[in-house]
């Protein structure tokens, strides 16, 4: 069964690096399965509209504040809420476990994380929910955003800062797509790669180019902290 979509234009498929997750004021802690792979890990599966609407025109969504007129920039707790069943994705829980894990010091269990993404984000996609979460795990193992890093000589450091233009053109090279960058601030201030957004058709089906850029107060060196 497929849920109501609220309309809406792309998906943003969100990967977080965990080095910066943890590398910061607030830290992180490791999930009851332990500490994760070197790997960028799923943080969610967002749909998107192309251009924000203004408050009013669409039903309920995320409100925010643009030039002082409240605006909507992608719907969100569509259908009530209605919350994620294990049953629906027991054979996809190694996979999750695997590449969507928590790194919030809060339960310690993926599970609660994944369920929150469903209810904000996966229940306005249009997809069902082995549908939503299959699709997140699939485009992540397509390209493998650690090694196509690597391969461009971009590699886990601590001392080691990067450009941010090298960042995306291995992104684009590696996957065909272009991508948007997140930065957030390390513990000493730092600039590092916090999370790399790909963006999917709004089927779900395949990555796009990016239709928006994205500030994301990155700066032209960042680094990408060791985890
Ligand atoms: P932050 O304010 O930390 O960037 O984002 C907080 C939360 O707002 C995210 O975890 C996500 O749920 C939602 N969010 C932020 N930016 C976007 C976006 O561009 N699209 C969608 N759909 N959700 C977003
Ligand atoms: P969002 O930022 O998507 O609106 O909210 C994410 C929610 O999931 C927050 O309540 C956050 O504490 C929780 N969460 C659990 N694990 C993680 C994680 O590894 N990364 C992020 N960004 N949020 C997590």
């Amino acid at each position: 069964a497929v849920s109501s979509a609220e309309e809406f234009d792309f998906f943003y498929l969100v990967q977080q690096w965990p080095g910066s997750f943890c590398d910061t004021k607030k830290g992180c802690c490791f999930p009851d399965t332990g500490k994760p792979a070197t790997d960028f890990g799923i943080h969610g599966m967002w749909p998107n509209y192309a251009k924000c609407k203004t408050r009013g025109e669409v039903g309920a969504g995320a409100l925010e504040m643009v030039t002082k007129r409240k605006k909507k920039c992608w719907p969100e707790f569509c259908n009530n809420g209605e919350p994620l069943k294990i049953a629906a994705i027991t054979d996809l829980l190694k996979g999750l476990d695997a590449n969507w894990p928590t790194l919030a010091c809060k339960s310690g269990k993926s599970f609660e994380f994944w369920s929150y993404e469903w209810k904000k984000h996966g229940t306005c996609s249009g997809l069902d929910q082995h549908g939503y979460f299959s699709a997140a795990l699939g485009f992540k193992a397509q390209h493998n955003l650690t090694a196509i890093l690597a391969g461009a000589g971009i590699a886990p450091s601590d001392e080691k800062t990067y450009f941010l233009s090298s960042i995306r053109d291995a992104i684009k090279e590696g996957t065909g797509f272009t991508a948007n960058l997140e930065c957030n601030r390390g513990a000493a201030g730092e600039t590092q790669l916090f999370q790399v957004y790909q963006c999917v058709d709004r089927a779900g089906e395949k990555l796009i180019d990016c239709p928006l850029p994205m500030t994301g107060n990155c700066k032209d060196r960042v680094q990408l902290p060791a985890f």
